[in-house]
C-alpha cells in the first residue's frame, strides 16, 4: 500500500491564496491589462515580475528594461505551472519547481522547461543517423 499524497500537507495558506481569478492585483490594485504601479525609487508592486528576468521586479537589481508587466487576473507563474502540469493541486502552482527546472524565455514571456518534456509523439522522434547494420 502506498501513502496517500496528501495536497493539502504542505500548501498552508496558499491554495486559497492562489485560487481563482482576480480582477484587480491583489497588491498594487491596477485592473486586468494594466501595467503594475511602480516606481523610480525601486518601489512597487510586490507581484509585478520583470519581462527579462521572469523574477519578482522589486528584487531586480539589474541595470536593464524590466518592462511594464500588466496584471493578468492570475498569479505570475500560475498558468505556467499549469500548462506545464506543475500543480500542487487545485489553484496551487509548484512555483519552486517552476523556478528551479524551468527558464524564463522573454521572447515567448514565460516559463519553458531547460529539459524538454518527454511527450514526444512516437513520429516526431528524430531518426538516428547512421543506422547500418552490417
Ligand atoms: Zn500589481
Ligand atoms: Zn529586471
Amino acid at each position: 500500500m502506498s501513502d496517500t499524497d496528501n495536497l493539502d500537507t504542505d500548501t498552508r495558506g496558499l491554495k486559497v491564496r492562489f485560487l481563482g481569478f482576480r480582477e484587480r492585483c491583489p497588491d498594487c490594485d491596477v485592473a486586468v491589462g494594466e501595467a503594475h504601479i511602480h516606481d523610480e525609487y525601486g518601489s512597487g508592486c510586490d507581484i509585478a515580475r520583470c519581462q527579462a528576468t521572469g523574477l519578482q521586479r522589486l528584487i531586480c537589481d539589474t541595470d536593464h528594461d524590466c518592462g511594464r508587466e500588466v496584471w493578468t487576473g492570475w498569479w505570475p507563474g500560475l498558468l505556467d505551472c499549469e500548462r506545464l502540469g506543475w500543480m500542487h493541486g487545485p489553484g496551487s502552482p509548484d512555483l519552486r519547481r517552476l523556478y528551479t527546472e524551468a527558464t524564463w524565455d522573454i521572447d515567448q514571456h514565460a516559463w519553458v522547461p531547460r529539459h524538454p518534456p518527454d511527450e514526444a509523439g512516437p513520429g516526431d522522434r528524430v531518426r538516428s543517423p547512421g543506422g547500418d547494420r552490417a
